[in-house]
């Protein structure tokens, strides 16, 4: 299969309307487009790590949730990230394809994964903005737990430590967005959650929405997407069972948390 051919069928699974007005995605790399792929890469983020396994596997093809190009890149050579990135994908011949806040919002999309992986069953209708589908929704917890349980939860689900604001009173109702969602407390909030899971949770952020009567859990921007890696190589294998596949998992990128106060 071609790089265009695979390029159409993941438009054809996150149609380009559907995409954030400020959003950049798509194919951002790609020196020869009828190039034949035999093997691909999956991942959150185009690490150097990743574009080293792709070297090392043979694949002519990157498939990642976040945009290495979203700033615009005024030149590439050597003084950037991104545009040593670039060039070390192009002297490779490796081509990029990027699915960002189009994924997101997809019917089996990042938000829908990351709702099913914590036991959460989205309300339909119950979006967090309307004119902003990726944004995710607000649904129901398959049990009744503490503020403390659910972060025990999310932390056991998605393998990674929590950051928890309690407001105090019992879950049920809980909204939620991959990535970074802090600017839609509010929205879910006003919707009825008792609780809120995201990533890059800020502190006037958790604040406002604790005050409000609604837990915050912050699991981490990269922990709350990681799922992108496999739901892109299951895509993959269903419409091109005979290409390679090499879902990647970057090692964990959420700091420390160094507590003076422990010692
Ligand atoms: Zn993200």
């Amino acid at each position: 299969m071609k790089i265009s051919e695979i390029e159409a069928r993941f438009d054809a699974l996150y149609p380009l309307e559907r995409r954030a007005e400020w959003d950049n995605d798509g194919l951002l790399v790609c020196p020869d487009r009828d190039r034949a792929v035999t093997a691909v890469v999956t991942c959150l983020d185009v690490t150097f790590p990743v574009i080293e396994k792709t070297i090392e596997v043979g694949a002519q093809l990157i498939v990642s949730h976040h945009p290495l190009l979203f700033e615009p890149l005024k030149a590439v050579n050597e003084d950037t990230i991104a545009g040593q990135k670039v060039l070390l994908l192009l002297q490779h011949e490796i081509s990029l394809l990027s699915f960002h806040t189009r994924c997101d919002c997809a019917e089996r999309g990042l938000n829908s994964e990351f709702a099913a992986a914590l036991g959460v069953r989205l309300t339909p209708g119950a979006v967090l903005d309307p004119d902003q589908p990726y944004t995710g929704g607000v649904g129901t917890l398959f049990s009744r737990m503490t503020p403390e349980e659910l972060a025990r939860h999310v932390s056991e689900t998605l393998d990674t430590p929590v950051r928890l604001y309690s407001a105090g009173t019992g879950v049920e109702t809980v909204g939620l967005c991959c990535g970074s969602g802090k600017e839609f407390l509010g929205p879910a909030l006003r919707l009825g959650a008792d609780a809120f899971i995201t990533g890059d949770v800020t502190y006037h952020a958790a604040q406002a929405a604790v005050e409000g009567g609604m837990t915050v859990i912050d699991c981490g921007h990269q922990a709350s997407e990681a799922l992108a890696a496999a739901l892109f190589a299951e895509e993959i294998a269903r419409f091109a069972p005979d290409i390679r596949v090499f879902p990647f998992r970057e090692e964990s990128f959420d700091g420390e948390i160094v507590d003076a106060r422990r010692f």
